[in-house]
């Protein structure tokens, strides 16, 4: 497990649970996002209708879960939640539309990872309130309408090109939601010591979210971590050296770059001369699998402009050299 992975681990699950903002006013950040879904939310409640149902996509750890239970909270109804690999058969599906009360917030997570079958079923779901289910087998098999209460589906993933288009269409608002700021990430932080009862300067927050690669949960996870080191070593006030040298120890970087970064970079670097290297390539050199390197380590190596990706392969930029005090080659 990286620490600096945007997925959710184990330990962060219930630890997370209690550091989620609960309006759109304390979630901090994506701007735009918020101001769009305030005015939707707002011009649904004073038709009293249900929201439109919402795609949220980007990487993990960004607060896709976070502001479906906020768009729940917000239009004053309960939220159901559950994921697209959860949900195996049609009959899934149907149970938990039809146990929805009116105005409800459905939040899929994962979306992407719905079977085609489920998908269908949910098409006249998301359009008409209603499901179309097929009763009996063979010649005798009949198709039912049947009636649900409107409803709001929130779907979320990273991954918005592999949800089929059909599905996407009938979504009415679309959020992309962004890798956060520096200076977005540290209010984060100062907020999640707040709610953890934790002394924090203002320059250790900023230590602590500079290697936080954008993204809040990995933000809460270091922070939990540097508090750990604070209440052994020191008298649980994180301060900046303090922040710095449990980072350290942690093996990120003043960029939140782990071994895996480092090995990856400085193979390009040692092996192709910085590249262009192909992904086939560079997956067999350091042993670990192309798309793993595509969906997991390179989004946020190219999102700081330390690799690009050429049609000829992947090369890494000036940037790396001088991050790793090396000589930028004439070339
Ligand atoms: P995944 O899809 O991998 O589950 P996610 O995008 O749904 O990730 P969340 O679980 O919503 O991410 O957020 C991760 C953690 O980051 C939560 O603890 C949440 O409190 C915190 N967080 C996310 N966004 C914000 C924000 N804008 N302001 C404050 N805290 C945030």
């Amino acid at each position: 497990e990286r620490i600096i992975s945007g997925e959710a681990d184990f330990q962060d699950i219930s630890f997370e649970q209690s550091l989620r903002p609960q309006s759109l006013k304390q979630y901090i950040g994506q701007d735009k996002v918020k101001e769009n879904l305030e005015i939707f939310i707002k011009a649904a409640r004073i038709r009293e209708e249900t929201l439109d149902h919402v795609l949220l996509y980007g990487p993990p750890g960004l607060g896709k879960t976070t502001l479906a239970a906020i768009i729940a909270n917000e239009m004053g109804v309960n939220i159901r939640t559950t994921a697209g690999p959860a949900i195996e058969r049609p009959g899934d599906l149907a149970a938990i539309l039809t146990a929805l009360e009116p105005g409800d917030v459905l939040f899929i997570d994962e979306i992407h990872r719905l079977p085609r079958s489920i998908e269908e079923v949910l098409y006249p779901a998301m359009e008409d309130f209603c499901l179309d289910i097929v009763i009996g087998k063979g010649p005798s098999a009949r198709s039912v309408r049947l009636d649900l209460p409107p409803f709001t589906l929130v779907g979320a993933t990273t991954r918005a090109g592999s949800l089929s288009a059909p599905l996407r269409d009938r979504f009415g608002v679309l959020s992309r939601l962004e890798y956060y700021t520096e200076e977005q990430l540290t209010d984060i932080v100062v907020r999640t010591a707040e709610v953890l009862d934790t002394s924090i300067d203002g320059k250790a927050a900023i230590e602590v979210a500079r290697r936080s690669r954008g993204t809040p949960r990995i933000a809460n996870r270091l922070l939990r971590r540097v508090r750990d080191f604070a209440q052994v070593k020191a008298d649980g006030t994180v301060d900046e050296q303090l922040a710095k040298e449990a980072l350290e120890l942690l093996q990120v970087d003043r960029l939140g770059l782990d071994h895996i970064d480092h090995k990856l970079l400085r193979g390009i670097i040692e092996k192709f001369r910085g590249g262009p290297v192909g992904l086939e390539t560079i997956a067999a050199t350091i042993g670990e699998e192309a798309h793993t390197i595509e969906d997991v380590y390179e989004p946020y190596l190219l999102q700081i402009g330390f690799l690009q990706r050429t049609p000829r392969g992947r090369v890494v930029t000036d940037l790396v050299y001088r991050h790793f005090q090396m000589e930028v080659p004439a070339d």
